[in-house]
């Protein structure tokens, strides 16, 4: 397939970005990696006129420690963030959810800005940012915002972002030192997008009883925003056994709502893995993702718990 006639403009400022964006407006969309856009343009789901290159923006490509934790830049690879010390050193959650984004020859060229602004369920970033509670920083023609995870993911596919804005930077927070963590995922496939995808944050007290957990799950909700667990809250005061983690299993299981609407359109996976119909709702039904959210949520947690006490 092809993609219909566009417009290229290629521009190397955030200011002449959001310039052109306002210019060319609505018909208008930027080109990151174009791993998802070029996807959906030669299958004709989208038909912008005018196509605003941003890879010449040199300097929207860094990852820097701060006083809190941790920026990347919009256009950071998915390579550079999965090979990057400072993230392993501050933030080790982001980079253990990298490696599961596709294949490498896709995290080559994908960005950490495409993947949010994308939002495809179940996405591995829209997963961290939401449980470490980032914060993304736009730039439009009115300045900068600075939107919460919590805010940004408006339902499947859409975000927050207004048609002439783009991300410049994402914040995560550094983890503690003594933090446990882990990212783990369902697909049809190696480098497939998550059926499901869980990441988990765990502090102990010094009695060993929880004193923060965190779970937070993609393509589980009902409106296509990734879903942080309440039912993990429970945990606080206890010690992990197993018999605290098969009643946490129960409880989240019967917490998440997956939309039963997406099994029949099965959104991001039918639309490019070229399989139909009623295979599609059996990989990926509501009840399926249900009983994988719970398994794969205590299984994260059991791992996290595992990497305070240096079993991994
Ligand atoms: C085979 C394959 C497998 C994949 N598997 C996974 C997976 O397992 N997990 C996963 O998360 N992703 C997966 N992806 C998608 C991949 O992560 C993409 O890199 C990502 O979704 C989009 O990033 P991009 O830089 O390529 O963005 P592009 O494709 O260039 O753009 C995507 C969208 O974001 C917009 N955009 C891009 N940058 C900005 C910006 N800075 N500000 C505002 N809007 C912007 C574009 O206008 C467009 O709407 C897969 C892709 C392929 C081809």
């Amino acid at each position: 397939m092809k993609p219909a006639p566009f417009e290229y403009v290629a521009v190397s400022s955030v200011n002449e970005a959001v310039t052109v964006l306002q210019r060319y407006g609505t018909n208008s969309r930027i080109i990151a990696g174009g791993q998802s856009l070029l996807q959906e343009m030669n299958l004709r789901q989208t038909r912008p006129s005018f196509l605003v290159d941003i890879n010449g923006i040199k300097d929207l490509d860094y990852i820097r420690e701060t006083t809190n934790g941790l920026v990347i830049g919009a256009l950071t690879r998915h390579r550079t963030v999965e090979r990057s010390e400072i993230v392993r050193k501050i933030c080790p959650l982001v980079q253990e959810a990298v490696k599961h984004i596709a294949h490498f020859q896709v995290r080559n060229r994908g960005t950490i800005g495409g993947s949010l602004s994308h939002n495809a369920p179940g996405a591995e970033y829209g997963v961290v940012t939401r449980l470490l509670d980032a914060e993304i920083v736009v730039v439009g023609p009115d300045g900068e915002r600075i939107i919460p995870a919590e805010e940004f993911f408006v339902s499947h596919f859409k975000t927050d972002l207004k048609p002439n804005e783009m991300i410049t930077e994402v914040r995560f927070p550094a983890l503690p030192k003594e933090t446990g963590y882990a990212f783990l995922e369902v697909t049809r496939r190696h480098g497939h997008i998550p059926i499901v995808s869980t990441a988990a944050t765990l502090m102990l007290n010094p009695d060993d009883t929880v004193k923060e957990a965190r779970i937070a799950l993609g393509n589980v909700s009902n409106n296509g925003v990734p879903y942080k667990v309440k039912a993990v809250s429970r945990l606080y005061g206890q010690k992990i056994t197993p018999d605290v983690l098969a009643d946490l299993a129960k409880e989240i299981e019967a917490e998440v709502n997956p939309d039963p609407h997406a099994d029949s359109e099965a959104a991001y996976i039918k639309q490019h893995s070229g399989i139909t119909g009623r295979r599609v709702s059996e990989i990926s039904s509501a009840t399926y993702r249900k009983q994988v959210s719970s398994v794969l949520s205590c299984r994260a947690l059991n791992i996290a718990y595992q990497r305070i006490k240096g079993g991994i």
